[in-house]
């Protein structure tokens, strides 16, 4: 079974590259829309794959993180990049140029490492990330599966060389919410919820 959480953003960027000018040399937004899709063959104690009540807090607020921000790619020129963070207060650099696709793709590693990193509470089991969905037009979609995320040929999502600006990261309920992503083991107690 397959169950669905959205969550929703409004971001602004450059993709580098694109056919259209459009799109490669204007910096422009787009009001996005993440689906994070859940598997599982069984239920928890609660007849339910996993309570979208658990997503509400990490991986709410890691999507939130891009929320009225600039995303940047590590790639691009540099002086683009310094005039973007001297003059925007809230932006998240990735490995990888944000488009769509590298969304769909950021997003399923970061959202499958919070996954690995959750002890399950109520007797959930083998709940897998099927895919990610990331809408940047209310027309068209990409769709991340665990190959594509993982696929080199893709270019490699290394979390390690994402960064958020402080003004992002002051945001947070727990500052040190994205080193414990990358480091440590957290678990939910949905008895806090
Ligand atoms: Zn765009």
């Amino acid at each position: 079974m397959i169950i669905r959480k959205l969550f929703k953003f409004e971001n602004a960027h450059i993709v580098r590259g694109c056919t259209t000018q459009r799109c490669s040399q204007n910096i422009h937004g787009h009001s996005y829309k993440v689906e994070i899709l859940l598997e599982s063959n069984y239920l928890d104690a609660g007849q339910m794959v996993y309570d979208f009540g658990l997503v509400k807090h990490t991986m709410k607020e890691v999507i939130d993180s891009f929320d009225h921000a600039i995303t940047l790619w590590s790639g691009d020129d540099a002086e683009y990049i310094k005039d973007m963070q001297r003059h925007s207060a809230r932006w998240v650099m990735l490995p990888v140029s944000p488009s769509a696709e590298q969304f769909s793709r950021v997003f399923f590693v970061i959202i499958d490492q919070i996954l690995k990193l959750t002890t399950m509470t109520n007797e959930e089991k083998e709940v897998k990330l099927h895919s990610i969905i990331v809408h940047e037009t209310d027309t068209g979609y990409a769709q991340a599966f665990r190959d594509d995320a993982y696929s080199a040929l893709m270019g490699e999502i290394d979390l390690q060389k994402i960064d958020f600006s402080d003004q992002v990261k002051s945001e947070w309920k727990d500052e040190k919410m994205w080193k414990k992503i990358l480091f440590q083991k957290f678990s939910v107690n949905p008895q806090k919820i």
